[in-house]
């Protein structure tokens, strides 16, 4: 509901600037412009050499070694880096880069040095297909985006324009796999929102025309039923009831029949097991049962995910869930537990100012305008951790496609323009 008055928002604002008098770039915006365009070369040969160090989240060798690439660039302009170490949570670290100052609105930019790609992947180097588009594991996913806050800091650092602004890089090295818990491998990036007012987001851009100011949060479920162990002839009499496996099946279908509807709610049981025996090994995701069609079900699990907008409609959703589990067939109990992994980022009116920024300024590049992107298309991300610290705005990073899959690709044409993009919002901001 919140969302659909928001997006209507949105749309009137886009249409009260589209028809005001466009702002002009100036003087100094357009010298940020062209020493972008002076450094695109050395920004994608920089890309390239990033993406040919594998970095899948459990490499912490390569992780880092990727994170101090881009160390010795932030020293170069007179950033204060830092590694954090997260051996403790069985991950590489995280590298933080930073300027202090009063001038202006304080900036957060995110980006992430793992990739799903693990040193034993066969995808691991990156070759143009075309002119225009590289074939580069995590190229999209996201060292583009990270080269893009770099190299838009470079432009406005080579032009002597941070000069008491404050700005935090915060690249993690477990974005694609968070190390647990939370509240250790969390803790750096929402400290550093804590101090900040913004955070811009350089996960995969979903085009010139769209950045996100609201995704979903995820969370874990897991159902776990216990029924009576009895000869099958007994089944659904007043001795034995109906078995784990009928019990199981019936909390899913009313899972399917009366959780399901909200917009962007959304849950899945990703693996099912039950029998006489079960073993479920949680953290591969993967186990054994054991059962006979003349023996009623003593033991079932299932376990699954959920997607949510807000922490409103995951508390409605996870009532019902809890309600429906509750209520069994005879001789059969169940529980229902939770984990929580994101945080929803919600729709607010802070993320759509900021939105209304970087749409005025890509209407000054003629870039054209700039919409919020249907959240129910976008994964978690961790941006989320940090929303309910400060106005957000993400994926403002490359385009290309195939994330994830061995298909995954950058284009390199889009760089130089949403540097470009990025530059001139993080100059404003800081001006403001
Ligand atoms: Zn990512």
């Amino acid at each position: 509901m919140k969302l659909t008055i928001l997006k209507a928002l949105t749309i009137c604002l886009l249409l009260i600037t589209g028809s005001a008098f466009a702002q002009k770039l100036t003087k100094t915006e357009n010298q940020i412009l062209r020493t972008v365009s002076a450094n695109n070369s050395e920004a994608i040969a920089y890309l390239k050499q990033v993406v040919n160090i594998n970095s899948g989240t459990m490499n912490p060798k390569g992780v880092k070694e990727v994170g101090m690439v881009f160390k010795s660039a932030y020293d170069d302009i007179a950033f204060q880096t830092s590694w954090i170490d997260m051996t403790k949570v069985n991950r590489a670290g995280h590298l933080f880069a930073e300027i202090n100052g009063d001038k202006g609105k304080k900036l957060l930019l995110i980006g992430h040095l793992d990739t799903v790609f693990e040193a034993d992947s066969p995808f691991q180097e990156f070759t143009m297909v075309n002119d225009s588009i590289a074939h580069a594991p995590g190229g999209n996913d996201m060292k583009g985006g990270n080269v893009i806050i770099l190299y838009a800091l470079k432009a406005l650092s080579d032009n002597g324009l941070l000069g008491n602004a404050q700005i935090i890089v915060a690249y993690t090295g477990d974005e694609e796999s968070t190390g647990k818990p939370l509240t250790v491998s969390r803790k750096d990036l929402i400290e550093a929102a804590k101090r900040s007012d913004i955070a811009l987001g350089f996960e995969t851009s979903t085009g010139f025309n769209y950045a996100t100011i609201a995704r979903r949060g995820a969370s874990g479920w897991k159902v776990e039923v216990a029924g009576k162990r009895a000869h099958s002839s007994g089944i659904f009499n007043d001795k034995n009831g109906a078995g784990a496996v009928f019990e199981l099946a019936r909390i899913l279908n009313e899972f399917y029949n009366n959780v399901r509807g909200e917009e962007y709610l959304t849950f899945n049981p990703g693996v099912i097991l039950g029998g006489t025996k079960i073993s479920f090994e949680e953290a591969l995701s993967t186990g054994n049962a054991f059962g006979k069609s003349n023996v009623i079900a003593q033991t079932a699990v299932v376990d699954g995910g959920l997607r949510f907008i807000s922490e409103g409609q995951k508390e409605r959703a996870r009532e019902k869930m809890r309600a429906i589990v509750s209520n069994n067939l005879p001789h059969t109990s169940a529980e229902i537990s939770f984990i929580d992994s994101y945080p929803a980022m919600g729709p607010t009116e802070g993320n759509n100012n900021l939105l209304e920024l970087l749409n005025q300024v890509s209407l000054d590049l003629d870039q054209g305008g700039v919409e919020a992107y249907d959240p129910g298309k976008r994964g978690a991300a961790d941006v989320s951790f940090v929303a309910q610290y400060v106005d957000c705005l993400d994926g403002l990073g490359t385009m290309g496609s195939g994330a994830h899959t061995p298909q995954e690709t950058v284009n390199l044409n889009t760089i130089e323009a949403l540097t470009k993009r990025t530059a001139i919002l993080i100059y404003r901001l800081i001006n403001q």
